[in-house]
């Protein structure tokens, strides 16, 4: 009996379902297919790929120190899928079910390819706590809130009935008489490349370590310094305050079930389920970003709010070039943009302040940030993002309302009272006063100069004026509401 598992965002062997259930059942082909087009119109974006890239070789290496192999192909993947079982005789393909939209449909073909050749699909649950067909509201259907949603799965059941989550599995009975041909990770070419030719992804290096060894790394590193003062501590990008576990999520190196079980064992043992809740309730609300992308799978695409589809956008491709490359002169802004851009990932209080930018102080779709953001983000996936998109907007289910616009200065002086955040990623600004660093427009003509700054040659005059940006969103709002 030789089975095939399809490893897809679930790249680690411990609490791998697929893996786990497969090698129960004689011998394992573990197989990730390269299949950029089945995920059109969504291929994946730049920073993943760097990330999948390192992934790749290192659950290689788990899976031969554990004495199997990583078969790598390019797709279609229905058609690599079928080549990999006609040439070891496979009965089975195990795979873990996805919620995203153009996930799903890639594994409905798949599914069908190999059935049609006697080849039987088996997909398992890994990838949410709760099933999205399970949580209803009393009324039936889906919940559009947040709060609700979070009191109902709250001692709900978890969708595994396997918790808690699964070890290891042992492989070393499961190797195959023969195995398939394979390509190297280096073949693949995942590694991007500017469009000029050079390499953009150094600082992504600097900052990340990819793989199932360096999540559990992370998620104790999250258990010791992270959960006690999340509560505080999550709005403060110029502090390591949260867990920095999403690209790892993403790229399933780590299940939302191991993370849950870590935290909930670590609240029992310390006592301290009241500073564990917010960080649980940031789990719910990715729980809550697949659930609507599954009941609602055209959000990452369309406004969800109708009365949004009116809205009167601006097309301005300048304003929009300044946002992406951290030059909007408003120093929060530029800070999580140029975080973006050079380490793959920003922090979620400065990506609700650039969002909120975007889309209200510029009139920029937000669609326009989403793409941007999907080729930027380590940790970029359609229902978080689409989620954050749309409630940055106002224009999502539970979104925060449009006339909420931020300030970005009175954001940035909150959030970043030290300036310690826009400094490290806005150099030119570093010998500004603390006082004058989130509004340099309104430095003297003398601080500026002992700071080396001219407005609009070493750094950028404000792109818009804040509060006319502010009337301007809230007139073209009066339109549709
Ligand atoms: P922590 O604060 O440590 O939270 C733990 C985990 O909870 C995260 O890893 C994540 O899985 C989940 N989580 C936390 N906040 C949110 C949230 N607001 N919505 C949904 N899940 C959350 N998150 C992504 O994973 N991918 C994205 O593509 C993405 N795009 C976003 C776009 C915008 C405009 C906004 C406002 C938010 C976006 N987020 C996205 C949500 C959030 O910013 C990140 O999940 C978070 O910053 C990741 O850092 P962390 O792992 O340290 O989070």
């Amino acid at each position: 009996n030789v089975s095939l598992v399809w490893l897809r965002h679930d790249l680690r062997l411990c609490d791998n379902p697929a893996l786990h259930d497969a090698a129960q059942q004689g011998a394992v082909v573990p197989v990730f297919v390269w299949d950029p087009d089945g995920e059109a119109p969504w291929q994946p974006g730049g920073a993943h790929r760097w990330w999948l890239h390192k992934s790749l070789q290192s659950l290689r290496s788990d899976l031969e120190a554990a004495g199997s192999r990583l078969i790598l192909r390019e797709g279609p993947a229905e058609q690599a899928l079928l080549d990999c079982a006609e040439s070891v005789g496979a009965t089975h393909l195990h795979w873990n079910q996805r919620y995203e939209p153009t996930l799903a449909a890639q594994a409905q073909t798949v599914a069908d390819a190999l059935n049609a050749a006697g080849c039987t699909p088996v997909f398992h649950e890994t990838q949410l706590l709760h099933d999205p067909e399970g949580v209803e509201t009393t009324s039936g259907g889906p919940y559009h809130v947040y709060t609700p949603f979070w009191k109902k799965v709250t001692g709900h059941d978890l969708l595994r009935t396997d918790a808690p989550p699964l070890g290891a599995p042992d492989l070393s009975g499961t190797v195959p008489d023969a195995w398939p041909d394979s390509t190297s990770v280096h073949d693949l070419r995942l590694h991007p490349k500017h469009h000029d030719g050079t390499d953009w992804t150094g600082g992504l290096a600097d900052t990340w370590t990819p793989g199932e060894a360096a999540a559990h790394e992370r998620l104790q590193y999250t258990l010791n310094h992270v959960i006690a003062d999340y509560e505080t501590e999550r709005d403060r990008p110029d502090h390591d305050g949260t867990s920095r576990l999403s690209p790892y999520l993403h790229h399933g190196e780590i299940s939302p079930l191991q993370v849950w079980q870590a935290v909930t064992d670590w609240a029992d043992a310390n006592d301290a389920h009241e500073e564990a809740k917010p960080y649980l309730q940031e789990l719910v609300w990715r729980e809550f970003a697949y659930h609507m992308v599954h009941h609602y799978p055209t959000i990452p695409d369309e406004t969800y709010r109708d009365k949004f589809k009116d809205f009167a956008w601006t097309d301005d491709a300048e304003a929009l070039q300044r946002w992406q490359q951290g030059q909007t002169g408003y120093p929060i802004v530029d800070a999580g943009m140029r975080q973006l851009r050079e380490t793959g990932w920003m922090h979620n209080r400065v990506r609700m302040i650039v969002g909120s930018f975007l889309t209200k102080d510029l009139l920029i779709h937000w669609y326009h940030g989403e793409r941007w953001f999907w080729d930027h983000l380590v940790d970029g996936n359609l229902a978080n993002n689409a989620m954050g998109w749309q409630w940055s907007a106002g224009s999502g289910a539970d979104a925060q309302p449009f006339f909420r616009i931020f300030n970005p200065v009175s954001q940035g002086e909150r959030h970043d009272p030290n300036g310690d955040y826009v400094r490290r990623w806005v150099p030119e600004l570093r010998d500004l006063p603390t006082s004058d660093l989130h509004a340099p427009w309104e430095a003297s003509t003398r601080t500026l100069r002992k700071a080396g700054i001219t407005l609009g040659d070493t750094y950028p005059k404000p792109i818009v004026d804040h509060s006319q940006a502010r009337d301007a969103a809230m007139a073209a709002y009066d339109e549709v509401r």
